[in-house]
């Protein structure tokens, strides 16, 4: 099963791309996709002004990628609705029914894609059940999962979004299409579950702060938790939670090129992986991470230790000596 991230869908050609990326696999995967990169925060700006001229942005950059698809029909309604949604009250539960818009858009032309090519697949909008804490939402059950799991079709499935037991779109929180992601994976009993993003994996530290972070080949999804709960690429907190419940499913963090990070149950070199902003200073998370609470870090977690000194220094320390290593 895969995972499409937003910031790799933002043009006709990107959905094409990810179109030949999915026929390439030998049995038809399920497929979340996440919503065109910067729409949802358009989408969350437009609750708030019920602008017109922005409604006329997301629908133009839509439009756009669907009719150079050939898919325009598609998406038509869904922009109607979303039309229709400017003169909707504001509620609790108005934020996550307009955010809900960008995934199914997305999802919307992908699974179009597919099928004008002549790949089966099924498009499923929101089949996660939740409970009703909008923005901030708990899976509950997954809908249809003896059809997800059948494997006869490509299932093309809205992430980050889901419906509570009223049938109201809600949403998991910002960056959740990889939780939702896992969610399923679990849900189904997929044996990995792959994260595709425009980053080549998992990495030691922020690239935008430590010029010479490493792509890590391996992590465990006790380390990937608490990676996440650093502040870790951004994951959100809660993506890894599923795959301990799994028992045994692997999720690889990965561009379309590169095989990237493989995260297992299984422990494994180095014993620093990743360096985060932590406040002033920084949070180290890895195997050893708890030894640095004798040089006075402070233990946050059972691999996390969070240090009063820059990420660029920790990493020039800590996590470099030992990148060699695994290359
Ligand atoms: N589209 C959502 C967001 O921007 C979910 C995601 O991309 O993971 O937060
Ligand atoms: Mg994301």
């Amino acid at each position: 099963m895969v995972k499409i991230g937003g910031s790799l869908l933002r043009s006709a050609g990107d959905f094409a791309r990810a179109a030949d990326y999915i026929a390439k696999f030998p049995e038809p995967p399920v497929v979340v996709v996440s919503a065109m990169k910067g729409i949802t925060d358009m989408l969350l700006e437009l609750e708030k002004t019920r602008s017109y001229l922005l409604y006329e942005e997301v629908l133009h950059r839509h439009i756009a990628v669907a009719r150079s698809l050939g898919v325009e029909d598609r998406v038509s309604p869904l922009l109607k609705e979303l039309e229709h949604a400017l003169t909707l009250p504001k509620a609790e539960w108005s934020t996550d029914h307009f955010a809900s818009f960008g995934e199914r858009l997305s999802a919307t032309i992908l699974h179009a894609v597919l099928e004008k090519r002549g790949i089966p697949a099924r498009l499923y909008i929101a089949p996660i059940e939740t409970d009703s804490r909008f923005g901030n939402a708990e899976p509950l059950r997954l809908h249809h999962r003896d059809e997800l799991s059948r494997g006869d079709a490509v299932a093309v499935v809205t992430g980050f979004i889901g419906r509570d037991g009223e049938g109201r779109y809600t949403t998991v929180g910002r960056g959740g299409s990889d939780y939702t992601a896992t969610y399923i994976g679990k849900e189904i009993g997929a044996r990995k579950v792959s994260l595709v993003t425009d980053a080549p994996g998992v990495m030691t530290a922020d690239p935008k702060e430590v010029e010479d972070a490493e792509v890590l080949p391996l992590m465990s999804i006790q380390e990937a938790i608490e990676a996440a709960r650093a502040g870790a690429k951004n994951f959100h907190p809660r993506t890894f939670i599923p795959v301990v419940e799994a028992g045994n499913m692997a999720v690889e963090v990965r561009s379309y090129s590169n095989p990237g990070t493989l995260i297992t149950n299984l422990y494994s070199p180095p014993p620093y992986k990743v360096v985060t902003r932590c406040g002033q200073g920084s949070c180290v998370v890895g195997l050893a991470a708890r030894e640095l609470v004798k040089l006075g870090g402070v233990a946050l977690g059972d691999y996390t230790v969070k240090l009063e000194i820059p990420p660029r220094q920790v990493h020039e320390f800590l996590v470099k000596p030992y990148i060699k290593y695994i290359k």
